[in-house]
């Protein structure tokens, strides 16, 4: 690892990490911010993308094409869908899939495109760091398939669909593209999540309430990986 990218989607998600680095340097680029810093060493790039899959496909493609990142770790909040998930816990995804992209009117499973998968999968060298931190440290986290979409899920049925079609453990906005840029540019990724919500009716109040908790929860577990892999 030489250039080390680290993103969230939104600001809450990557200022918790942020206040980590000082001497940070801001690049402006395609409509976002980059922020450039060291650690140690170690170069590193730390940008939100804004929500959704464009937004993080672009980002993750800036950071590693433009800003020559050559590892890429992701540090967000989830809608749990396993029901073993709690508000705050963690994550780590071992494949994604988007659980919007449909074409199965021409017989074609859900989320698959051809010349795409089902499934992406996420280095699993970094997820088994995660696995090892949490449990030197006694934290708990799960690995698991996460499904992404444009959309916030708030439905108990669209939730169901999900949780049946994909196994997913969890959803959110981003994961999936992000991992699908890093396999196509051969960079290994990690993609981790906290619960902020449960998906079904009272997410949106779940979501606004546990947000900057489970966003630092993330973070926080994310700079101890960092601390390991370093
Ligand atoms: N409140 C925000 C919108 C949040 S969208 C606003 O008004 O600007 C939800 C974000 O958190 C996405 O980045 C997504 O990745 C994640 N997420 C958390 N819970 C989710 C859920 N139930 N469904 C989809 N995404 C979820």
């Amino acid at each position: 690892m030489t250039k080390l990218a680290i993103m969230g989607a939104m600001e809450e998600e990557i200022t918790p990490i942020l206040a980590h680095f000082s001497d940070i340097n801001k690049v402006d680029y395609a409509n976002n911010t980059y922020y450039e810093c060291k650690l140690g060493t170690l170069d590193v790039v730390v940008a939100h993308s804004k929500i959704g899959k464009v937004f993080s496909t672009l980002t993750a493609s800036t950071m590693i094409q433009k800003f020559g990142c050559d590892t890429l770790l992701f540090s967000g909040v989830a809608g749990g869908v396993n029901p073993s998930l709690k508000i705050g816990d963690l994550i780590v995804a071992n494949k994604l899939s988007q659980h919007d992209l449909d074409i199965t009117a021409f017989g074609h499973p859900a989320g698959f495109v051809p010349g795409g998968d089902v499934y992406v999968n996420t280095d699993g060298t970094l997820k088994n760091i995660a696995l090892e931190v949490a449990s030197a440290n006694n934290i708990k986290i799960i690995e698991g398939i996460i499904a992404t979409g444009d959309q916030f899920v708030a439905d108990e049925k669209r939730k169901e669909f999900i949780a049946s079609t994909f196994k997913a453990d969890a959803l959110e906005m981003e994961g999936a593209s992000v991992a699908v840029v890093c396999d196509a540019l051969n960079v290994p990724c990690l993609i981790l999540r906290a619960i902020s919500d449960t998906a079904d009716m009272d997410a949106g109040f779940s979501f606004d309430e546990f947000l900057e908790d489970s966003a630092q929860k993330s973070a926080s577990f994310l700079m101890k990986i960092i601390d390991k892999i370093q």
